[in-house]
């Protein structure tokens, strides 16, 4: 196991969300920035007010029906600690402020029994499908993309302590030494949005036509939950509307290509998805895409996005009629 990665068992990431986005290419090909300017750092500003001004918006409504509690789980505190006196320390490289010993909210129904908790794991029927499926969550929402490890960690935790953005990462980027030590500020997020993210993208995983075979009727919190995303779900529909984000009969489909979505598309135990891709593999796409400059995991910006849809779309935002202007003038071009 990663030694930055969660504390509680986490151990294997399904890489299958790492198709290259438009923005993750490689950073040492982007064009040199002059570093003095750079180091007054504003897109962390830029950032902070982002996360901020999402909260402010998202907050009154989610707050009212999830619990949002501090659990015990966040990144390891010690070791990230430790990781950047050896590396970010003393360079003069700036990093995100505020991001000490954050910890995951419990993403359970408000008011619910027994313990907070940061999945709905228990509504699953145990088995295969179910460890697959909590490596898909943990993989699309709560971490990283994998990275090459010179300055930002293979996959870690999105509350990660310390955060970095593409220019102030190039200062103590050195391909001879993978460092390790901070995650992509694109990447990042906040306790409340990841809650918020995470509730989302519940309600994309229980509409695949066929998880009703795989759920756990009998588990205790399993009323209140899917009570709670299938009014969840009625919100994020008003909330897209008019783009469609579920097929004719309610189901998860990908929002581009609108092609109904398969239990396999998910999670799929007969292969490895990272290796063994497909193009109707479900990925976790962006409305407002990924940047320095603005908090995009959070509620109300995921969406299920297949990996053909996913490269369609490209970087556009699927809310502005960019992208399909586009494909329609290629259709026009070639017809
Ligand atoms: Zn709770």
């Amino acid at each position: 196991m990663d030694s930055n990665t969660e504390q509680h068992a986490q151990s294997s990431h399904s890489l299958c969300e790492e198709v290259p986005h438009p923005t993750s290419h490689d950073i040492s090909d982007e064009t040199e920035r002059d570093l003095t300017a750079a180091n007054s750092a504003d897109e962390y500003d830029e950032w902070l007010k982002s996360a901020q001004t999402h909260e402010v918006l998202l907050s009154p409504y989610y707050d009212s029906f999830v619990c949002g509690k501090n659990t015990k789980l966040g990144p390891k505190e010690d070791l990230a600690i430790e990781k950047s006196e050896k590396w970010i320390e003393n360079t003069g490289v700036k990093f995100l402020s505020g991001r000490e010993n954050l910890k995951k909210l419990c993403v359970l129904p408000k008011g619910h029994r027994g313990k907070c908790c940061d999945n709905f794991g228990d509504i699953f029927k145990k088995g295969e499908i179910r460890k697959q499926l909590k490596k898909k969550w943990n993989s699309a929402i709560y971490s990283t993309p994998g990275n090459d490890g010179y300055v930002y960690i293979n996959r870690a935790s999105r509350l990660y302590r310390f955060v970095l953005s593409k220019i102030q990462q190039k200062i103590i980027r050195d391909k001879k030494i993978k460092k390790s030590c901070a995650i992509p500020l694109q990447d990042a997020s906040t306790p409340l949005l990841l809650c918020y993210a995470y509730v989302d993208y519940m309600v994309y995983v229980c509409n695949i036509k066929g998880i009703e075979k795989l759920l756990n009727t009998s588990a205790p919190q399993y009323k209140t939950i899917m009570d709670m995303l299938t009014s969840h779900k009625q919100h994020l529909i008003d909330q897209f509307a008019p783009r469609k984000i579920f097929d004719d009969e309610g189901y998860t489909m990908c929002v581009i290509t609108q092609v109904r979505s398969r239990v396999e598309d998910f999670c799929d135990p007969t292969r490895d998805m990272r290796y063994d891709c497909r193009d109707t593999d479900i990925q976790l796409g962006h409305v407002e895409c990924r940047s320095d400059r603005v908090v995009s995991i959070r509620g109300e910006n995921l969406l299920p996005m297949s990996r053909r849809g996913n490269l369609i779309i490209g970087e556009h935002n699927f809310m502005k009629n960019t992208w399909i202007d586009e494909l329609i003038r290629i259709i026009q071009l070639h017809t």
